[in-house]
């Protein structure tokens, strides 16, 4: 299991390489399998085709964050930081919630710096959950999330996102429907990553209302929080945990991987009530106890400055996926809407059949392009396969490579 499918390994549980008759992938992990992250990886390397599969940016970073990493690897900010994180990020991470969502958190034991959002997931869905709990999570969904499940011993309850238009919309209903006694955790995930979604003022206080009905804990995952385009049509980012009654059961996650262009780094982190948050720092000691040291005195000062440097990051992005949506509908891929993130979704059907997988795997020879599809996203058995993902957080140069590839293709 990876970030988006990056290091996916196989088990499946054959012979080769085996040390003995008596070894077995654990139950927790057979059911991974090497993922089509991999795959595509693979098949944009070795074609040469453009890759908008996995999300790994080819975007600038602040110069001054970069200056400042080597400044402190060079000032000797290279042992364990404290287990919680740096005093000076958990700091900077609290006043970046009082100031963008005016919800304060105390830097002491209400912050949790961790070896990036997903260690932030895995950890709070083990400090959270105990076998045979149900975590319910908007389908399709981020590919840590089932993973995170599985290895609590939980099991991910998919609700989906329903097709409208050109939109993925909540249906409350379903969501409603979705809880049983067993439930203990919802995942949200907005900005959405497949989709692009941006959930809407009145989503939001939809799945607020269901999980104050049902004495939910909310996990948020807000790794986007600051990718939002459009801020006039959608709104800008809003966190559920600033909803009336909701901090108090709401563990918000965030990163500085896509913020700052530095998906390599790891630096994740976590906000909520003490008593929450010491259940996920439990387990966290025993993952990573703590990661990163000179990237966190880095971010501390970063992070002070983000909605300036965010800014310029959304005007790229936008104008990307403004070249790749006008793109895709001339070649007859029919986009819809994202409003933030890395990602957008194409339905393929026009190009002559609706299997997103053999598309996908067929694309790099069609088109000189690669993209990922959708399926494998999707936790639901039976979930439409016509959709595939595209990335934009590439260089506007790799966006123009490939919309005219698949112009001329189709
Ligand atoms: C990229 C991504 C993550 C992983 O964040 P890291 O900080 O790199 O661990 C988590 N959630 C979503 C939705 C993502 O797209």
């Amino acid at each position: 299991m990876g970030v988006d499918g990056t290091g996916a390994y196989g088990a499946g549980g054959t012979d080769e390489g085996a040390p003995g008759a008596r070894w077995r992938p654990a139950a927790r992990v057979a059911g991974l399998g090497t993922s089509v992250f991999t795959e595509m990886t693979e098949l944009a390397r070795s074609t040469g085709a453009v890759n908008l599969g996995q999300g790994v940016p080819e975007l600038p970073s602040p110069p001054e964050l970069l200056a400042d990493v080597a400044e402190a690897v060079r000032s000797g900010a290279n042992q364990y930081p404290p287990a919680h994180g740096a005093p000076a990020l958990r700091e900077a991470v609290a006043a970046h919630q009082l100031r963008r969502y005016g919800l304060a958190y105390d830097p002491r034991d209400e912050v949790l710096v961790t070896t990036g959002a997903t260690e932030a997931l895995a950890a709070a869905l083990l400090g959270l959950c105990d076998p045979g709990d149900e975590v319910i999570a908007f389908d399709p969904c981020y590919d840590a999330y089932p993973a995170g499940a599985r290895f609590a011993g939980a099991k991910l309850v998919a609700v989906p996102l329903v097709e409208d238009g050109d939109r993925f919309v909540l249906d409350a209903d379903a969501l409603r429907a979705a809880v049983t006694p067993r439930t203990r955790v919802l995942l949200l995930n907005t900005p959405h990553n497949p989709t692009g979604k941006v959930f809407t003022p009145d989503e939001l206080d939809a799945v607020a209302a269901v999980c104050r009905e049902h004495d939910l804990v909310v996990v948020t995952d807000e790794v986007y929080e600051h990718l939002v385009f459009d801020d006039a049509s959608a709104g800008a980012h809003r966190t559920i945990a600033a909803l009336p009654g909701m901090r108090e059961r709401t563990l918000t996650i965030s990163s500085a991987g896509k913020t700052f262009s530095v998906t390599g780094w790891k630096i994740g982190w976590v906000c909520g009530p003490a008593g929450l948050l010491a259940a996920v720092a439990g387990v966290k000691q025993f993952l990573t106890y703590a990661s990163g040291t000179p990237y966190q005195e880095a971010l501390a000062r970063a992070l002070g400055g983000v909605e300036e440097w965010a800014a310029e990051v959304r005007r790229t992005l936008g104008r990307n996926r403004d070249l790749l949506s006008e793109g895709l509908a001339r070649a007859g891929l029919r986009p819809y809407r994202a409003d933030a993130g890395y990602f957008l979704q194409a339905d393929i059907r026009a190009w002559g059949h609706g299997d997103g997988v053999r598309f996908c795997r067929e694309l790099p020879s069609r088109a000189g392009v690669v993209a990922i599809p959708t399926s494998a996203f999707w936790v639901r058995p039976g979930a439409p396969s016509h959709l595939v993902r595209f990335s934009f957080c590439r260089s506007e140069d790799s966006v123009r490579t490939a919309v005219e590839r698949l112009g001329s293709s189709g």
